[in-house]
């Protein structure tokens, strides 16, 4: 099983991707969750990130593709994985593609969650204010919806075209959502 979880900043694919990674027995891969641990242990790459981190904008792409391509290659990763949070750019779409062919593996499906704007602000800000994550204020937040709708819709075409992009319903709650991404992926 190799996925991509895609979706604006808010659409809630952090959450699913643990989800179903855990029922399905492979690793959820989260390139936020990696650069976070970075920053916070204070590596060379965490000093890299950190800003990009916290304006809104991206880590360059060498980083994050860096950053996969390791994570790839560990051992939990060879049945299979959910990216959670990578590919954000065509670059990073056509490096991971490259990497895949390489590797003599397939990527299944490309599951973009898709949720509203105006409800994705107010999910955010209420994320902000349970879990204080620094990149969740206001403007950053706008920022960051901005960053996606520049450097990471486009992706959806890319999956699109590839013919592996499957559209889920982002609204509702979780157990429903859960449940939409599990009807697409027990179909695969
Ligand atoms: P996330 O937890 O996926 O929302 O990521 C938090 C932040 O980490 C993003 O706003 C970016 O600054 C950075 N980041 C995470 N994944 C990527 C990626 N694939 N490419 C570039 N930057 C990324």
């Amino acid at each position: 099983m190799r996925l991509i979880f895609m979706g604006p900043p808010g659409a809630g694919k952090g959450t699913q991707a643990k989800l179903i990674a855990a029922q399905k027995g492979v690793p959820q891969i989260s390139t936020g969750e990696i650069l976070r641990q970075a920053v916070a242990a204070g590596t060379p790459m965490g000093m890299k990130a950190r800003e990009f981190m916290e304006s809104g904008g991206l880590v360059p792409d060498a980083v994050v593709i860096g950053i996969i391509e390791d994570r790839l290659k560990e051992s939990d990763a060879a049945p299979g994985y959910i990216l959670d949070g990578f590919p954000r750019t065509l670059e990073q779409a056509r490096a991971l593609d490259e990497m895949v062919l390489r590797m003599g593996h397939k990527l299944q499906c490309a599951i973009n969650i898709e949720v509203d704007e105006g409800e994705l602000v107010e999910r955010l800000l209420d994320r902000a204010r349970k879990e204080g994550r620094s990149d969740d204020t206001e403007p950053v937040i706008k920022k960051r919806l901005q960053t996606y709708k520049e450097q990471t819709e486009p992706l959806i075409g890319y999956y699109a075209k590839a013919g592996i992009l499957k559209p889920v319903v982002g609204t509702g709650s979780m157990a429903e959502i859960t449940d939409r991404i599990l009807a697409v992926i027990n179909r695969l």
